[in-house]
């Protein structure tokens, strides 16, 4: 069966934005956060072409992510954490994958100290009162074998002064623990500059395209877009309508291309003639209500176009978020199961 619509997924420009994002960190290694199946682009692929660019530190969430990612971690000997810790269920995964649990109560300290204790991440809060440990806690890691000693930024993308308070609050623990490294910053951290990169970065968003700041921009290039086929072309009449609750009128006769694609696979209900698809280079602009699974071009410009041809939508993360309202996280990990992923390169 050929699936209706695809994912088409850039692995040079993947890779191009993990080498930005590790110049900007200055000495820094450079990791990739590939939690949520890859920000939904595919975990197993974009470790395989990150660890071939010399990408080698690794983060998912959770145990189940971190199986489905073993086998390469061991082939191409890689560093992989789970951002969730260890509750008492995950523990024989936790012994048994490649990967280190990254600790964040002292329960989970003991838990692990209990089971025979090994490599180990922690978080440390510095602030965000998400996870961590609190810094008042570090006694607790006497002894343990601690491999980064990380924190996580609460306002990174903003310009805020919690940012200096928390990089702050993670450097007054250097040389506390016997951890090997220290790990701040996410994509927006790495905008903020060489203080803020320590020994690791920990980037996710930027490499899959999204903008999370200003700084960003000039450094990142998309990497994913949508590719989806016409099931009908109509021409509609003057004063005609297109969609549920007749949102958008025909000023004039119009052909509309209708696609494949939908909210269920993703695509905000808000998006608008704001957001185009194109068609050989001719912009179509996105025409009244955004159905489960069908949307209504503007052909104007591609008059030409008919059953069966496809569309292509950049998928512009900052300006697709700001027509829906929605945050480019969202947009990116909410992309449907629908579409065949594929790679180019
Ligand atoms: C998701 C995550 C990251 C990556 O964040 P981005 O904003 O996507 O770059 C880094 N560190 C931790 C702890 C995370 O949970």
């Amino acid at each position: 069966m050929v699936p209706p619509a695809r994912l088409t997924l850039d692995g040079a420009a993947l890779v191009h934005n993990w080498q930005a994002l590790r110049g900007l960190g200055g000495g820094a290694a450079c990791g990739a956060a590939v939690k949520a199946n890859g920000y939904g682009l595919g975990a197993g692929r974009v470790v395989e072409r990150l660890a071939y660019a010399g990408c080698r530190d690794f983060f998912v969430a959770t145990w189940g992510e971190a199986a489905a990612l073993a086998d390469l971690v061991l082939a191409h000997d890689l560093s992989l954490s789970v951002l969730h810790g260890v509750r008492e269920r995950d523990m024989s995964a936790a012994r048994d994958l490649p990967a280190r649990p990254v600790l964040s109560t002292p329960e989970q300290v003991a838990r692990w100290r209990a089971a025979g204790g090994g490599a180990c991440d922690v978080m440390i809060d510095t602030g965000m009162n998400r996870l961590g440990l609190a810094a008042g806690d570090l006694s607790l890691l006497d002894g343990l074998e601690v491999e980064t000693l990380m924190s996580h930024l609460a306002c990174a993308e903003e310009a805020s002064e919690m940012n200096g308070c928390q990089r702050n609050g993670l450097a007054a623990l250097a040389g506390r623990t016997g951890a090997r490294r220290m790990s701040l910053a996410n994509s927006a951290g790495i905008a903020l500059g060489p203080d803020y990169a320590f020994d690791l970065t920990r980037p996710g968003l930027a490499l899959y395209g999204g903008v999370p700041c200003e700084g960003l921009a000039p450094h990142i290039r998309p990497v994913a877009a949508i590719e989806a086929e016409v099931l009908q072309r109509r021409l509609v009449p003057a004063g005609a309508t297109v969609g549920y609750n007749a949102t958008w009128t025909a000023s004039a006769e119009t052909p509309v291309a209708v696609i494949n694609l939908g909210y269920a696979d993703g695509l905000p209900r808000a998006l608008g003639p704001s957001v185009s698809a194109t068609w050989e280079g001719a912009p179509m602009p996105v025409i009244g209500r955004v159905s489960m699974d069908l949307i209504a071009l503007d052909a104007s410009a591609a008059p030409g176009i008919g059953e069966g041809e496809m569309v292509r939508f950049d998928i512009d993360l900052p300006a697709w978020a700001a027509a829906a309202g929605r945050s480019q996280y969202e947009l990116l990990t909410g992309l449907g199961q629908r579409f065949e992923r594929v790679w180019r390169d």
